[in-house]
């Protein structure tokens, strides 16, 4: 029961990163980044493997070294989610992984060197059909925009972008994103916020090392929320000092709040209070665990008692109201004459979320047949 997000996306080019459309109304995607050492092979493919499996559309994967280039060779024949090589300063190394099939260059072409250089990576993107990230990074802006600006500023980062933007432009490359991200949050907002203004190229969102699992999630919602909300982003990344699967959950989540994607189960749960006729906490935890590998889209709402579980409950797929010993059942926002006992609440709905996921896919398929 997803209701149209009211947000007007930015209009940008479009590029692909892989199978993946990115910009003029594409789907934003979200990415995360390993942080295996690359040149462990099975390592940083299973991890790959687990970003992928929680929804993950795109991965970054550090290519510090040679060694790591091949390293790379190895990875990219074993996953089939698009890749992206963070690369620095050495254009050598972006000329391997563009041998080895990577989907995106993440490089600065400021930070190349010289022109020869610069030409040769982007000849080379070019004919591969390879798009390029610029990303500038508050914590690692040019010493001479650190003099200018006396600190890392909005229009410092901007202006750090552009330089790299003008040199693609000067080689008539256009099929790049750009990212300006920050640590503080108002920062990374007035860097993208003026960056939108001056580029036509979709934009990579991000709070750069933005924390711990719960500050990092809590600093990136603000952050990315406040823009996503006014229509700039085309792709995003969580970046949190935890698990990357955290990263790719955590990103869906902030897309499902702005009503921009819709991915597994929104769960709307009351808090509970002395009220509540079933616990709560415990039944919504345990649903979020098992339901993970649920994608269908859906609305199931788990309310304590009748103060407010009707009302969620007839906007829902599914509705749990609380009622004493026997709780108050919704399908399709429709009361149903069958009740639940509160002694299983958790295997019961497991078992009915499920078969309304199935329901609602097939529906869907039916629906994509009759349009194709
Ligand atoms: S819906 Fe009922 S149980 Fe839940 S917080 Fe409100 S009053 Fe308490």
């Amino acid at each position: 029961m997803f209701a149209e997000s009211p947000i007007k996306r930015r209009k940008s080019t479009r590029i692909y990163v892989g199978n993946v459309a990115i910009g003029d109304g594409a789907p934003i995607a979200v990415q995360s980044m390993t942080n295996t050492s690359t040149t462990d092979v099975a390592a940083t493919v299973a991890q790959i493997k687990r970003i992928q499996a929680v929804g993950g559309e795109l991965v970054r994967v550090s290519i510090p070294t040679m060694d790591a280039a091949e390293a790379f060779k190895l990875i990219k024949q074993q996953v089939d989610i698009p890749l992206i090589a963070d690369i620095h300063f050495d254009y050598r190394i972006a000329l391997k992984v563009a041998e080895y099939g990577v989907d995106c260059l993440r490089i600065n072409p400021g930070n190349i060197g010289s022109m020869d250089r610069v030409k040769s990576v982007v000849d080379c993107a070019r004919d591969k059909g390879i798009p390029i990230r610029i990303g500038v990074n508050g914590g690692s802006l040019e010493k001479d925009l650190q003099e200018k600006y006396g600190e890392p500023t909005p229009m410092a980062l901007v202006e750090s972008a552009m330089r790299h933007v003008d040199i693609l432009d000067k080689l008539n490359f256009t099929q790049f994103k750009v990212s300006v991200k920050a640590s503080d949050v108002f920062l990374a907002v007035g860097a993208y916020r003026e960056l939108a203004k001056r580029i036509d190229q979709p934009l990579h969102l991000g709070i750069t090392e933005a924390g711990g699992l719960r500050a990092g999630a809590v600093k990136s919602s603000v952050g990315l929320g406040m823009l996503l909300a006014e229509g700039i982003g085309d792709t995003i990344r969580i970046s949190l000092a935890a698990d990357p699967v955290e990263e790719i959950k955590v990103g869906f989540d902030i897309l499902k709040s702005l009503r921009i994607r819709s991915r597994g189960i929104n769960f709307i749960a009351c808090p509970s209070c002395s009220r509540q006729e079933f616990d709560v906490i415990t039944t919504v935890n345990a649903l979020e665990q098992r339901l993970e590998d649920l994608l269908t889209p859906m609305d199931v709402s788990i309310i304590g008692c009748v103060v407010n579980g009707p009302g969620e409950a007839e906007v829902s797929d599914i509705g749990l109201t609380g009622a004493r010993n026997m709780s108050g059942y919704y399908v399709d926002g429709k009361r149903q004459k069958e009740r639940l006992s509160n002694d299983d609440l958790v295997d019961q709905l497991e078992k009915r979320i499920r078969a309304k996921a199935a329901q609602l896919e097939q529906k869907n398929q039916i629906k994509v047949k009759q349009v194709s």
